[in-house]
């Protein structure tokens, strides 16, 4: 069974941003720029923040963070995503989500500039993935069909199943999986017969969130099994079925397993990096 690493596959991705980077910096005569945008003082948003930021610094772009207070209003925080989507100087800009209950979070999405929108959340992009013209995708998509491919594992006209549609991770999955020539199927928590479906999967993709649905037993021999999940479980990780006691079954079982952690969120990561120097060079271009 091969371990689909995800930290390697990403830092071999970073060699060639660095060097994306520094032609980017002689353009624009300074370095690219990400602006987060973020609400409040949640301890778990503060940390992703600030492994955006080191990651960006290591690369050499620049990662301004608007630490917002947690009582901004709706106006307000609209009038700052406003003003960074007219900022000449802030190439991509993210807001950490979640945002706080009194904010509606679909609509400060849908203000951000779609040529800015590194996440790739807006209904915009989301168009353009579904209609086979992506501009930028959400980074978790990216990077799961990303790690298949620098792994080797081809996809072209394998059954694909996904687990989850989420707008985050399962819907632009499976529409990432469609355009490399994957047979897809989306399965969610509505599913009949969810074993029955897993069964037949040749490539699985994982993202429910829940370690205590899908077992090994359902799996086929010879399966890909991205697991996407980030559960906790006695201070630990564990994926969808990712977990210690499953490895003697998924050895047996699996061609190729994506670890938990160290499989998708390295690649979630450093696709963020590769939108974020994806939307400063389309910026260079004069069709932009
Ligand atoms: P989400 O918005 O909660 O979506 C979960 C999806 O799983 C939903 O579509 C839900 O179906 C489905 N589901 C839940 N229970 C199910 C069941 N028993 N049977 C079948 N389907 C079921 O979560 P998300 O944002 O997509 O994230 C999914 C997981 O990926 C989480 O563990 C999250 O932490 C992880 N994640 C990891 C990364 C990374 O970089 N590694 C990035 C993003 C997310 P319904 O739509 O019917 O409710």
């Amino acid at each position: 069974m091969t371990i689909l690493d995800g930290k390697t596959a990403a830092c071999k991705r970073d060699e060639s941003l660095k060097s994306r980077v520094s032609e980017l910096a002689k353009t624009l005569g300074r370095s690219p720029k990400l602006a987060i945008v973020l609400v409040g003082d949640d301890t778990l948003s503060a940390h992703f923040v600030g492994l955006k930021k080191k990651n960006c610094e290591a690369l050499g772009i620049e990662c301004l963070i608007l630490h917002q207070d947690e009582k901004i209003t709706q106006t307000e925080l609209e009038k700052k995503i406003m003003a960074l989507n007219n900022d000449k100087t802030v190439d991509a800009i993210l807001v950490q989500l979640p945002l706080p209950q009194h904010i509606d979070s679909n609509k400060i999405i849908e203000l951000i500039d779609y040529r800015k929108d590194v996440d790739g959340l807006t209904s915009k992009n989301f168009g353009f993935l579904a209609a086979g013209k992506p501009y930028l995708v959400p980074c978790t998509a990216k990077g799961i069909v990303t790690l298949l491919k620098d792994g080797g594992i081809a996809l072209d006209g394998k059954r694909a199943v996904v687990v989850g549609r989420s707008n985050l991770v399962g819907k632009p999955t499976s529409q990432m999986l469609l355009r490399e020539n994957c047979t897809v199927t989306v399965a969610h928590s509505k599913s009949a017969n969810l074993a029955q479906i897993v069964a037949n999967a040749e490539i699985l993709v994982l993202a429910m969130g829940n370690p205590d649905v899908i077992t090994p037993d359902m799996l086929q021999h010879g399966v890909t099994v991205v697991d996407v999940a980030m559960n906790r479980r006695e201070g630990k990780f564990v994926g969808d079925i990712y977990t210690p006691e499953n490895m003697p079954m998924l050895r047996e079982k699996c061609a190729a397993i994506t670890p938990v952690p160290g499989g998708v969120g390295p690649m979630t990561i450093v696709s963020l990096m590769e939108n974020i120097v994806t939307a400063a060079e389309k910026a260079t271009q004069p069709s932009a």
